[in-house]
């Protein structure tokens, strides 16, 4: 028998199969782990894609395998499947796809098993009392005995032992040479909040909504196939149909996978499920721990768990038996990985569902206007729920236009309508929550002398001010300089921070109530590992009735005694160059005003604008879905973006700026070449341009740019092509990726 390797080096030159000989007696499945012998190196790290018969390489040529690393393949079939379409539609070698497919930490083995110690009774139950009776004259046996008699099936673990008894060890290991007992190791599995409370809770009636959308939603479940696109309202209550759509699922025998956009939104969920769903759900995202990542790989990979809830990552979740992969806030941009390799875990979600034969639910109060007009085409099946659970209104939207603060002469952040609104929350003793879309103190740092604005000495972008550390840093590359006395341009005095940021809403928010208890919440403040789920605890316990947060706050997350949301500054978004402002502006605007009277008490939502009149602000003031999803689409038309077109872009990345530029304008120049060439995919050009990115460098390396503008056709699929296969040849010292309608223009 031979097999085919591919090995653990994502490297160009090695992308592709090497055949190994498999010794007589090793048992081989494809994606099973080897170690294999790599020209003069003893041993790699690789996975076995395919076993053959024969081989067509003379005898000597071909190397044994040395060893497995597991005795299962670490990469079921499907994933296999699913890496090779990852390589294809992102340009990356088939390792470095591979290496989505199971955690960092099982190569090189860097992680190892945990082993808990247990007693266990080897007396049969019937002659216990007697045994226990002869040790009467050693008591600290009888305890360790009589402890574990009581116990369920005879034993303990030997640290509830040490914790009931104290000195346990000598007595047991007496027990044990007398032969009435034995110690054996279990291998345990780390699980991530492990020590988060269940409560245990009733199903609540559904609504009318809730039933219609399981009607159609659980046949195709049954069935094993459908994508379906939720557009359901802040509070309409898409939890409830998630976990009984998954319940289902359990029921069937199937398993499903439930993502979300953040990891901040995964406690909760996962909360909601242990709750309700009866079994355990399992959670993969990138905070865990190593161990606790590598151990719930296991549990999932064992079978031993029907659901598996995560970010992004999740979808490789090595689930077999699959029957509903769930999209929560589908239009979160979070769904796509940066980094290489590139991928869209909302395609690959439909990849998974049409070749496991499960059906595909996305889910949104604000869908991606792809996806509603994927939705509109029937590519997706819409399913609707418009009102609030138990009838409770949409909270009431205030507009608040700051040109007239200022004209009426206040200056300070707060409008006097929004801190009239919070005085109120607070004084009915509920919660509110402060949205402001920029973490740290300011926004800017800049002289009032010369204009001079400071900006990061490796990224094109403005330090903004920290003032816990009073130091500036650079949100891009994280690095950080004092925060200077004097303009370092002109040596004038007048050097001050402009704008707003989570900081500086807190600390005014101190400032005016300096009784109320605040928490605030953004990239900077959930740096270790569980302090979401600590944050958002904190909060929902009523530790804190103020919660200043970033987008991190915006979504998803459900605290019954909101009923003030105030959203600092609306308009940060919109003046981005990128065509989908708008569209960014209103999903955050809507799904921030969602947070507020989602129980009992109804909410007030006070949003503060220098653009009122702007029709994303207006509509998201009116939480109108539809009206702005029409706009939004006849603009795009117009104005030729996409889903009408695709914006390719051939991003350039080098140390100095003259290589960037210079391998840009060659690819300009030859993808212009090949388009002159073909006539019929001319036609469909709307731009194609090269230029140095929005911004100009990041992390130290400069950053130019070809974007294609193309009339969506299959046809113009050529294009994206030819653009991708540019995109290996990048000359040395200059890294290039291709990207379809990437997450961001800058
Ligand atoms: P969405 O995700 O659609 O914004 P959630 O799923 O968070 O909304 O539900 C909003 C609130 O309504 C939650 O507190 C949830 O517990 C409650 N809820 C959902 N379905 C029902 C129901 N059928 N009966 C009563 N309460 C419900
Ligand atoms: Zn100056
Ligand atoms: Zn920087």
């Amino acid at each position: 028998m031979f097999c085919q390797v591919i090995v653990d080096i994502a490297h160009e030159d090695v992308d592709h199969v090497f055949t190994y000989r498999v010794p007589q007696g090793m048992k081989l499945t494809p994606g099973m782990r080897v170690h294999v012998p790599f020209g003069r190196i003893k041993s790699v790290e690789g996975v076995v894609v395919e076993l053959m018969e024969s081989c067509d390489l003379p005898p000597q040529r071909v190397r044994d395998v040395t060893d497995t690393l597991e005795d299962y393949p670490a990469v079921l079939p499907n994933l296999l499947t699913l890496a090779h379409q990852i390589k294809d539609n992102s340009f990356c070698t088939l390792a470095s796809a591979l290496r989505l497919m199971y955690p960092a930490q099982m190569r090189g083995e860097r992680v190892s098993n945990r082993y808990k110690e247990y007693a266990v009774l080897t007396v049969d139950p019937a002659v216990r009392g007697q045994v226990l009776a002869s040790q009467k004259r050693a008591p600290k046996r009888a305890k360790v005995f009589s402890a574990l008699m009581e116990a369920e099936g005879g034993e303990l673990p030997c640290e509830t032992l040490r914790e009931q008894l104290g000195d346990y060890r000598a007595p047991l290991q007496t027990l044990c040479k007398m032969g009435f007992a034995r110690i054996e190791k279990r291998e345990y599995l780390r699980s991530p909040y492990g020590a988060m409370e269940r409560l245990a809770q009733e199903d609540p009636e559904l609504t009318h909504q809730q039933r219609d959308v399981l009607s159609t939603l659980i046949p195709a479940i049954e069935a094993g196939r459908g994508a379906f696109l939720l557009y359901g309202v802040t509070g309409s209550g898409k939890t409830e149909v998630f976990i009984r759509a998954v319940r289902r699922c359990a029921q069937l025998g199937k398993t499903a996978i439930v993502l979300v956009p953040e990891i901040a939104l995964t406690p909760q969920m996962v909360m909601w499920f242990r709750s309700r769903f009866g079994e355990d759900a399992a959670v993969l995202h990138s905070r865990l721990s190593p161990g606790e990542r590598y151990d719930e790989w296991r549990r999932i990979r064992r079978g031993e768990v029907r659901v598996v809830i995560g970010a992004r990552s999740a979808i490789f979740a090595p689930l077999e038996n699959i029957g509903l992969i769930i999209i929560d806030e589908e239009h979160e941009q979070s769904y796509i990985a940066d980094s290489m390799p590139r991928y869209d875990a909302r395609e690959l979600a439909q990849l998974r569902c049409e070749a496991e034969g499960a059906a595909l639910l996305l889910a949104s109060a604000t869908p991606s206007m792809l996806s509603f007009a994927r939705a509109g085409r029937g590519d997706l099946t819409l399913l609707e729920m418009p009102n609030r659970v138990k009838n409770r209104p949409m909270p009431d939207v205030h507009v608040i236009d700051m040109r007239e603060e200022l004209k009426g002469g206040n200056r300070s952040i707060f409008s006097g309508a929004m801190l009239e609104g919070l005085r109120r929350c607070l004084g009915e003793g509920k919660q509110a929550i402060l949205f402001i879309n920029r973490r740290g103190y300011s926004t800017f740092v800049s002289c009032r002398s010369c204009g001079y604005v400071v900006t990061c000495e490796n990224c094109d972008i403005s330090m903004t001010y920290h003032s816990s550390e009073n130091a500036l840093r650079c949100h891009y590359c994280g690095s950080e300089m004092p925060m200077p006395k004097v303009c370092p341009e002109c040596g004038s005095p007048y050097i001050k921070q402009f704008g707003v940021g989570t900081q500086r809403v807190e600390e005014e928010v101190k400032k005016l109530f300096p009784d109320v208890p605040v928490l605030r919440m953004d990239n900077d403040t959930t740096r270790t590992k569980d302090a979401h789920a600590e944050l958002i605890a904190r909060f929902r316990k009523g530790e804190a009735r103020i919660l200043v947060g970033t987008q991190m706050i915006a979504k998803g997350l459900d605290f019954p005694n909101v009923t003030m949301v105030g959203i600092v500054a609306a308009d940060a978004m919109l003046r981005l160059p990128d065509y989908r402002s708008a569209e960014r502006t209103f999903q955050l605007l809507t799904q921030v005003a969602g947070r507020a009277g989602r129980a009992d008490s109804p909410g007030e939502v006070y949003l503060q604008t220098y653009d009122p009149e702007h029709y994303a602000i207006e509509a998201a003031s009116r939480q109108d879905y539809r009206s702005f999803f029409t706009l939004e689409m006849i603009r795009r038309k117009q104005a030729l973006f996409p889903p009408y077109t695709l914006i390719a872009r051939l991003l350039f990345e080098a140390d100095h700026e003259e290589q960037a530029q210079a391998a840009a304008q060659e690819a300009h120049r030859r993808l212009e070449a090949f388009l002159e060439r073909r006539a019929y995919l001319k036609k469909f050009v709307i731009s194609l341009r090269v230029m140095a990115c929005p911004v100009k460098r990041i992390k130290g390396k400069s950053r130019w740019q070809v974007t294609l503008r193309i009339v969506d056709k299959p046809v113009c699929q050529e294009a994206v092509g030819e653009m991708s296969a540019i995109a290996k040849t990048a000359a040395d010292g200059c890294t290039c990726v291709c990207q379809v309608n990437p997450p961001s223009m800058m």
